[in-house]
């Protein structure tokens, strides 16, 4: 980063530093982060700002400028997940097959620091910015729980603005675009069920695991012969389960996955074929297979003049080179659903460092981020406020 900002040094520094561990040791899963959720609060408590629960563990803290100017949202997620951590720092979770492997961690200290430093300017702030701090994002519950709750009214939110900390991407860049960068998700579980027998005699039942096994084989045609070949889409089944015992044919599979797509056409085209193939291949072996599908979150699609916006804000940070397009990927984010009803823009901070072994996927028990990208994520933040509201 060529220009240092008010984050990269002393107290801001260590503050940012010091609270993204504490929350990484105490990871907590949707809807169940109440230390997280106290803790921001104790936090934020001097500051001034209005602090408000909703959607069981959310907080929407307001921070009133005494200028008039335009109502802001800005999210950052509470939720941990349920992998068990595999890391020698002293900071690694302390509960176990708990762990911020995704980094809201760091989005949770970053978005609390810049409340706190924006606080302290009120009386010149124009307009006002709420920072959502939002309960279970990783299964995709939490953004919907807190519109329905009223996070977007009194006042009238304008426009949405998150970062997510991206491994995919060095530390020192940022990533912005206009349009769609992430994936609808949708969930799908799958019931098959075909009749019990002897091991030995499977003529005498109907084999759920082998009706199974051809869905999940017969599935992978919908990418490869029902996806139009432009379209990015991905079917995955994560789990299945099945059977009782070595030497008994089972009578009950049930499998689960995901189906991430970009454009709802090819969305409805996709679900339709799947639950035809799932069907169709069960009824065919003589087993049923039932199928649901779930609407997690639609794409995130990002508004072009607000990513414009964020891309001139953070430049005078990162220097031009260092801002990036976001790379297109099919993992979800479920601040769709705000950006849906109101302009926004998800950017991506670059937090990995191969040189120091830091650079693990996100949802890996190994993940970790190099915390350089903790200043840069907090001065990117302030910036993009600024920026948002210095419009009229
Ligand atoms: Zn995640
Ligand atoms: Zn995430």
């Amino acid at each position: 980063m060529p220009y240092l900002t008010p984050y990269d040094t002393g107290g801001p520094l260590q503050d940012l530093i010091s609270f993204r561990r504490d929350l990484h040791q105490h990871p907590e899963l949707g809807f169940a982060e109440t230390r997280t959720s106290r803790v921001i609060r104790e936090r934020l408590g001097a500051s001034g700002l209005v602090v408000r629960a909703l959607a069981g563990t959310g907080l929407i803290a307001t921070l009133q400028g005494d200028k008039p100017g335009p109502t802001i949202l800005v999210r950052a997620e509470l939720d941990a997940l349920p992998i068990q951590e595999i890391s020698s720092v002293a900071y690694r979770s302390t509960s176990p097959g708990v762990m911020h492997a995704c980094g809201h961690d760091a989005h949770c200290a970053i978005a609390t620091l810049v409340a706190r430093r924006l606080a302290e300017e009120r009386e010149s702030l124009r307009g006002t910015i709420k920072f959502a701090f939002q309960p279970s994002e990783e299964i995709a519950e939490g953004a919907e729980r807190m519109i329905a709750d009223g996070a977007l009214e009194n006042p009238r939110v304008d426009a949405a603005v998150a970062l997510h900390v991206w491994q995919p991407m060095p530390v020192g860049i940022v990533g912005v675009s206009g349009g769609p960068i992430w994936a609808a998700v949708d969930e799908l579980s799958f019931v098959v069920r075909g009749a019990l027998g002897h091991g030995a005699m499977p003529n005498q039942g109907i084999d759920a695991i082998v009706a199974a096994a051809q869905i999940v084989t017969a599935l992978q045609t919908v990418i490869t012969r029902t996806r139009p070949p432009l379209d990015p889409a991905v079917l995955s089944i994560g789990s299945i389960q099945g059977g009782t015992a070595w030497n008994i044919i089972a009578d009950r599979v049930e499998m689960h996955g995901t189906l991430r797509t970009f454009d709802p056409h090819v969305r409805d085209l996709l679900l339709g074929q799947i639950h035809r193939v799932a069907r169709g291949v069960a009824e065919s072996l003589g087993a049923s297979c039932e199928v649901e599908d779930r609407y997690s979150a639609p794409a995130v699609v990002n508004d072009p003049e607000l990513a414009a916006l964020v891309r001139n804000s953070v430049i005078p940070i990162m220097g031009e080179d260092n801002v990036v397009p976001s790379q297109l990927s099919l993992v979800g984010d479920d601040f769709a659903h705000f950006i849906q009803q109101i302009p926004g823009c998800l950017f991506h901070v670059g937090s990995s460092n191969a040189a120091k072994g830091l650079d693990h996927g996100h949802h890996d028990s190994t993940f970790d981020i190099d915390e350089s990208c903790l200043p840069i994520g907090a001065a990117s933040l302030e910036a993009v406020i600024r920026g948002l509201l210095a419009q009229s």
